[in-house]
């Protein structure tokens, strides 16, 4: 087994970047060293000290502020179908580059190499998707009842600041900045302190693919600092922000006082719902799925399994059973199913929340309230007999914890469903098809799937409801909140009369 040593998430970044002497942030084509605070990186697999560098700070912002709108002027005076070309370049380079990808993103995160390769795939996938779009997507001529010639056109907002979250650092990237830049923008982005490295790569490689030098700044450090500082300067136009709802609200506080506009994608507690006429087998299996999967860091986890009383036995005893056979490793063993928690302080909040869940009378079906001290790892775990209005079923731990709930009706699944601060994503399984769209239609999410649980593609809008936040950051929806809308009136008639008389 390889061991994910300081050298090793070193000599991973340095594939990119060779010669590189320390981790900085990449603005105008070169990545530069912070001038604040260090910040240390532990390995999520051995809980040892790692890499660390300087937290960016607001010299950085505002270097990365002056080169996009530099570069922004060039990318928007292209060809719409140029910059295509270009975007279907960047997918190639990161499909060339997969292997090293996968590697520097699962060394840093604990994400199973085998889902790295595959988030890896997505990110070109998404820049392909993206790419398609950038010269078919435009404005419409409206039949004014003048003598005018009215269109609108659909422009950049020039800069967008990206602040996103540590469980999905590389597919972020795909999902916020190919829409970002497919319509004509520049891009500011601020990955979580603990994982900037394959989002430093990217922006690299993107570069190397043709996009101009300055277009794409990753910004390496805190939130508090670099982020904030990058709200404040005047050439940022729209924050789109990912991760808890907490630091959510500070960033539209922050962007409320700029006047500028925010897009919120926040937590979830999501309701994955299975009345007793559904494929059992199948939906237990969707149900590990639905949680168990990225070691539940996941803000779309099914973290809510609510079962008919009927079969409710039958089903948490498949799903305690397939999670105990589920592989627990280290990330980069191909046979890993399940890595280590990403960081120290959500590893101890989910240790928390389990032994919450055990002091409020839950039963634990799956899992142990017992840890080793070598990495963040946490077991797939379950529990049973929880009632709603439990914190183990309100709180979102974000880590492999099932709280499984029975329900009586129809009407008590989708009222349960629905009692929570979140709308992020949720489940129905059931063969009564007319069931299935009337849950559909009643729970309270953004995503929500029929007999499938996680499926997620860039060509579908994607965002939630309720306190999981406001705005579409996918799909050709994110090409509307990626752009502003201009109307331009022509005045068509030879001799027009205006209140003023003839113009
Ligand atoms: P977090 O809110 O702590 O951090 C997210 C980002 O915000 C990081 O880049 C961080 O540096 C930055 N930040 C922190 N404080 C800031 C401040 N005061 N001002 C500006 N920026 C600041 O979240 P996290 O712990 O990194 O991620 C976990 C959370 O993200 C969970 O709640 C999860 O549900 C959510 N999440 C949501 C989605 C979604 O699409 N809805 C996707 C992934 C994760």
């Amino acid at each position: 087994m390889e061991q994910s040593t300081v050298e090793g998430l070193f000599e991973a970044f340095a594939e990119f970047f060779p010669g590189a002497t320390e981790i900085g942030s990449y603005v105008g084509g070169r990545l530069i060293p912070g001038t604040g605070d260090e910040i240390q990186i532990y390995d999520p697999a051995s809980g040892e000290k790692s890499v660390s560098y300087r937290d960016g700070g607001a010299a950085c912002a505002q270097q990365a502020c002056v080169a996009a709108q530099e570069a922004q002027k060039k990318w928007w005076g292209m060809t719409h179908a140029a910059r295509g070309r270009i975007l279907y370049a960047v997918a190639a380079k990161v499909r060339e580059h997969n292997e090293p990808l996968a590697r520097l993103e699962a060394i840093s995160t604990g994400k199973p190499i085998r889902d790295s390769r595959r988030e890896a795939e997505m990110v070109a996938e998404m820049f392909e998707f993206y790419a398609g779009w950038a010269d078919k997507f435009y404005g419409h001529v409206i039949p004014v009842p003048t003598t005018h010639l009215n269109y609108t056109r659909r422009e950049p907002y020039g800069t967008i600041l990206h602040v996103a979250p540590w469980n999905i650092p590389m597919l972020s990237f795909g999902w916020q900045v190919a829409p970002t830049i497919a319509v004509g923008n520049a891009v500011l982005l601020k990955p979580s302190e603990l994982t900037p490295f394959t989002s430093l790569a990217i922006a690299m490689l993107a570069e190397r693919a043709g996009v101009p030098v300055g277009l794409i700044n990753v910004l390496a450090g805190y939130g508090h600092t670099t982020a904030q500082a990058a709200i404040a300067d005047h050439a940022v136009k729209k924050v789109v922000f990912v991760g808890s709802p907490a630091t959510g609200v500070r960033i539209a506080e922050a962007a409320a006082k700029r006047v500028i506009p925010c897009i919120l994608e926040l937590g979830g507690k999501s309701a994955n719902i299975v009345f007793d006429d559904a494929n059992l087998d199948q939906a237990a299996a969707g149900a590990q799925v639905a949680v168990f999967s990225g070691a539940g860091q996941s803000c779309t986890a099914g973290s809510r399994l609510l079962v008919h009383r009927k079969v409710y036995d039958e089903v948490v005893g498949k799903v305690a059973d397939g999670a105990r056979k589920l592989r627990v490793g280290h990330p980069l063993e191909n046979t890993t199913e399940i890595g280590p928690i990403n960081n120290r302080n959500q590893f101890e909040h989910i240790k928390r929340m389990i032994a919450r869940g055990v002091e409020e009378g839950a039963h634990l079906a799956a899992g142990t309230t017992k840890f080793g001290d070598e990495g963040y790892f946490v077991p797939p775990t379950l529990f049973t007999g929880v009632s709603n209005d439990m914190d183990i079923a309100r709180t979102e731990v974000f880590g492999p914890v099932i709280a499984a709930i029975p329900f009586e009706t129809e009407e008590e699944a989708i009222a349960i469903a629905n009692d929570n601060e979140f709308g992020l994503a949720g489940a129905v399984w059931t063969n009564d098809v007319a069931r299935a769209h009337r849950v559909a239609a009643q729970v309270d999410a953004g995503t929500f799937w029929i007999n499938s649980y996680r499926s997620i593609h860039v060509g579908s809008p994607f965002g939630g409801y309720k306190n999981s936040g406001y705005g579409r950051t996918s799909g050709i929806e994110a090409l509307y909140e990626y752009t502003q809308t201009k109307s331009v009136w022509v005045q068509t008639a030879a001799s027009a009369v205006t209140p003023f008389g003839r113009a």
